[in-house]
């Protein structure tokens, strides 16, 4: 179909619609109302619906929703659940941010089929990229439900196009909204996303785009368009606007969150606005863009002009309200992202959520609200409970994980304030009037300080912050998409591996096979490709397989396993087989043995932890060994001893238990349809067919790793060290088997080690080293008082050995001690015993110390003029303060004569 072919859609021309240009963007669009003239998008028209409900006041959130998925059902679309808001099965963004990305790249590719098809869901979406706007504009939020029907047409497949698609548009909001059909406009565009474009329709009602309609079938490559042979029907209707467009409410928050924002508005201690301010807010709010100030400023000034007030006024009054707006909308995204998985912390999807929670916190400083976010994600959930069960489900983790960041806010706050205030300082003894920009990001970054926080530390020292428009923005999309993984084999594999067939996974069919006979394919350098093979290729956390090739003629040793797409490499050691003969390899069983069992083991304490920590714990890395193996999962808290014990014990049960581990090839949506997206634990397998291992009852996860048939041939598993790697994310170290059992050994040698030493029993170990520990601290005691007293002593020997020089005191001996602190401590304490005197001590080493009296300071004698008199006489270096200098000289023979000498330089100056 061609440009114009979309454009003039039959149903259109059948309908009675006609085609006109917008008096004011110029726009091509379709209305069944002969008098209009303009598209009906912004900002070519205000907000007409505000205070002129189309639907009733009463109408809710879920019956929108069922309305809407009902209309579809009724009319041969499946029904899908909706996906999480964490996009698992992708690598290259965090979150979902519209109904497609469900089936992007899998579905829409043509790799794997539909759920279901043509189909109909409602996905909660999450875009942080107009964060700055949410709460201001009236419109924007950072979650919202998208509802769509999607239809594809693949694989020779044809469902339906364009023209059904606009015919369903029209119905459902006719038929299921009772929206009059002369106020529905139909505006041709263009779109493009996600490497796809098309031709789309905007559906506007009253001035409000409440659904688009995309259909995908180019690809864009460079800066050409490509024909697909997939044509994608996308749609996407925003549940939320055609709620607010139903109800008329002034803004989009009203419409979505009444009983939140009659709570809050009662807490903060808000009056409510003047209604008639409101709506003229309210009508213009779809012209507003705060990351456009100058336009946003024009718009307000406007209305403020109105109700006579300037618009700084108007804009401070509606600051609190806006504020609320916001908090009202972050509040339940944070329940979507906490409830599907994710823990705040400073990496992925979890960074995302902090910005929000800590938004959210902000703005509730702001809107003055002294109670908890806790109360106020509560009150969510309550709300919620019908519509979104799952996360009703969790409230205790949710509440846990959002406590735990509040208080953290808290600390990061109190830390964040004193490096503002150092900061601060330093820009007004430097003379400058103003915080750079980049340092505001910097300092959200690095110490969690918002850029709000900043201003107000600044407005007191009269030292300026010019805040950029998109600040919250540009950090969401900084973080919004995954960086890409580097590719991990070495280019000369590729090359070898390039055009030869799958190798065949011997390991799959049986794990338990570690001889077998092949073909080689292909060999050069260090490298060998075989027809079979049963050596696993390093993948998903566990390392290779080592053993042997043998030949007629020759063996060779594999040192390491590789895996290019479907074929796999063994890299050897040795002169390698020749191209065509027939190979035996053997592969080293015990490391093979101890591989699979660390690897069910993981599998299993994963089980474990999400049922002792809770269901937000996933997998965020494993590395599987022969020795030990380590396990890192997502938890916002440090993870007790006593949590460890449990995990421990939960997992040694499933192994006692001995239950059946099985591994199977599935469909990919069937898969995740039977057992969701907890699935991806090791992250997004690239594969139409899903490798599922399932302990059975216990835990389920696309894996292509080797795992023994059941969980009794693991062993014993033994935790042996806890450690957070980094914000939210906990590593556990583990062995099993045979290495856990000697980790134990190893401890109980230790501790009957103890015992003899002690020569007490075992079981009295704890005792015996405490009291050890006393008796050593009393030792360390008793001393300290005796090296005092020996100090004194030798103080009071050498402090009878004063020498007058005028009134003066000089003692100046050469000493034993060689250690700076005691050469020092003796000086100290000699002084402490005359009054105007000069101690000069100097040890073999030649390290040495002058203790002028404080009397003599006082009259102005100063050790650091006397330091260099002496200094000036014999070789050294040295220096320190009035009273006190140290030093090292070279030769500490001739100190003595030099600081007489200085002593009586000075006290001949002052005479
Ligand atoms: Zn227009
Ligand atoms: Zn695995």
């Amino acid at each position: 179909m061609k440009r114009e072919e979309f454009l003039r859609l039959p149903f259109f021309k059948e309908r009675g619609f006609t085609l006109k240009k917008c008096r004011v963007c110029g726009s091509e669009f379709w209305t069944l109302d002969p008098e209009r003239e303009v598209c009906g998008d912004q900002p070519c028209v205000d907000y007409e619906f505000i205070g002129r409900p189309l639907g009733g006041a009463a109408v809710s959130p879920r019956e929108v929703r069922e309305r809407f998925l009902s209309f579809f059902e009724e009319r041969g679309h499946t029904r899908v659940r909706r996906y999480p808001v964490v996009a698992r099965w992708r690598d290259d963004v965090y979150l979902v941010g519209a109904s497609i990305y469900d089936f992007q790249p899998w579905v829409t590719e043509g790799l794997v089929k539909p759920p279901a098809n043509p189909l109909v869901i409602s996905q909660p979406s999450i875009r942080l990229t107009d964060l700055d706007n949410v709460g201001r504009t009236g419109r924007h939020m950072t979650g919202f439900e998208m509802m769509a029907h999607h239809a594809f047409n693949i694989g020779g497949r044809s469902v339906y196009w364009a023209n059904e698609t606009v015919e369903y548009a029209f119905g459902v909001l006719t038929e299921a909204f009772g929206i009059p059909p002369e106020e529905i406009t139909f505006k041709f565009d263009w779109w493009s996303g996600g490497g796809n474009a098309g031709e789309d329709y905007e559906v506007l009602v009253r001035g409000l785009e409440v659904a688009t309609l995309v259909f995908m079938h180019y690809k864009v490559v460079g800066d050409e368009l490509m024909e697909m042979g997939n044509k994608i029907v996308d749609t996407g209707y925003g549940l939320e606007r055609l709620l607010w467009l139903l109800k008329g409410s002034p803004t989009i928050y009203d419409a979505v969150f009444p009983q939140v924002l009659d709570t809050l508005r009662r807490e903060a201690g808000l009056e409510r606005l003047d209604p008639e301010m409101l709506e003229a807010v309210a009508r213009k709010s779809g012209k507003l863009d705060f990351k456009k100030p100058a336009l946003s400023a024009r718009v307000l000034a406007e209305i403020s002009r109105r109700f006579g007030m300037s618009r700084e006024e108007l804009e401070e009054m509606l600051a609190p309200y806006q504020s609320l707006y916001a908090l009202a909308d972050h509040s339940r995204t944070i329940i979507w992202m906490i409830g599907d998985g994710v823990v705040p912390s400073n990496v992925g999807a979890g960074y995302l959520a902090r910005l929000l929670i800590r938004r959210a916190l902000r703005h509730m400083a702001r809107a003055g609200l002294e109670m908890p976010l806790t109360e106020v994600i509560s009150l969510q959930l309550r709300i919620w409970r019908d519509d979104f069960p799952e996360y009703a489900e969790l409230e205790g983790e949710i509440l846990d994980i959002v406590s735990y960041e509040e208080r953290r806010y808290r600390d990061a706050m109190k830390h964040g304030k004193k490096v503002v205030r150092k900061l601060l300082r330093e820009l007004v003894k430097r003379g400058l009037k103003e915080v750079p920009p980049e340092k505001l990001s910097e300092l959200y970054e690095s110490h969690g300080v918002a850029p709000e926080l900043v201003a107000e530390e600044a407005a007191r020292v009269g030292v300026k912050v010019v805040v950029p428009p998109d600040f919250y923005s540009s950090l969401a999309s900084k973080h919004e998409a995954a960086p890409p993984k580097p590719a991990p084999v070495e280019e000369e594999a590729r090359k070898l591996a390039e055009g030869v067939p799958p190798t065949r996974k011997l390991y799959y069919e049986d794990p338990r096979k570690l001889e077998f006979k092949a073909r080689v394919l292909r060999a050069s350098g260090r490298m060998v490709i075989l027809d079979r093979t049963a050596f696993y290729p390093e993948g998903g956390g566990q390392p290779y397989d080592t053993g042997i090739l043998e030949w007629r003629g020759g063996r060779c040793r594999v040192m390491r396993v590789v895996k290019v797409g479907d074929v796999i490499l063994h890299e050897c050691e040795g002169q390698v087989p020749p191209e065509g003969s027939e190979v035996k390899g053997v592969v080293n069983a015990e490391r093979r043995f101890a591989l699979m069992k660390n690897h069910t083991a993981t599998h299993i304490i994963l089980g474990a932890a999400r049922r002792v920590l809770g269901r937000h714990v996933w997998q965020a890395g494993a590395q599987k060994g022969v020795e030990q193996s380590r396990l890192d999962i997502t938890h916002h808290k440090r993870i007790s001893p006593e949590e460890v014990r449990a995990i421990e014990e939960l997992a040694n049960r499933v192994v006692m238990e001995d239950r059946p581990v099985r591994a199977f090839f599935e469909d990919r949506t069937v898969a995740e349809s039977k057992y969701g997206f907890i699935l991806y634990q090791g992250g997004v397998v690239p594969e139409a067919k899903l490798r599922i291992v399932e302990v059975e009852g216990w835990d389920v996860e696309a894996c292509g790793g080797l795992h023994c048939s059941r969980t009794g041939e693991v062993g014993l598993i033994k935790v042996v060290k806890v450690e957070r790697i980094q914000d939210g994310v906990s590593r556990l170290v583990f062995k099993v088997g045979k290495a856990a059992l000697e980790h134990v050994w190893r401890l109980e040698d230790a501790v009957s080690g103890l015992a003899s030493l002690l020569n007490v029993e075992e079981d009295k170990v704890v005792e015996g080293v405490k009291q050890l520990v006393d008796e050593f601290k009393a030792v360390r005691r008793s001393l300290e008082r005796a090296r005092r007293e020996l100090l004194e002593l030798k103080a009071a020997q050498l402090a009878a050995k004063a020498e007058q020089v005028a009134d003066i005191k000089l003692i100046s001996e050469v000493v034993e001690e060689g250690e700076e602190r005691d050469v020092r401590d003796l000086a100290l304490a000699v002084a402490r015993q005359l009054r105007r005197a000069i101690v000069g001590l100097v040890s073999r080493s030649g390290v040495y110390a002058i203790k002028v009296s404080d009397e003599l300071v006082r009259e102005g004698l100063d050790a650091r003029k006397l330091n260099r008199l002496v200094l000036a006489r014999v070789e050294g270096r040295g220096g320190g303060v009035a009273d006190l200098v140290m030093g090292r000289v070279g030769n500490p023979s001739s100190f003595g004569e030099a600081l007489r000498e200085a002593v009586r330089g000075i006290v001949e100056d002052e005479a």
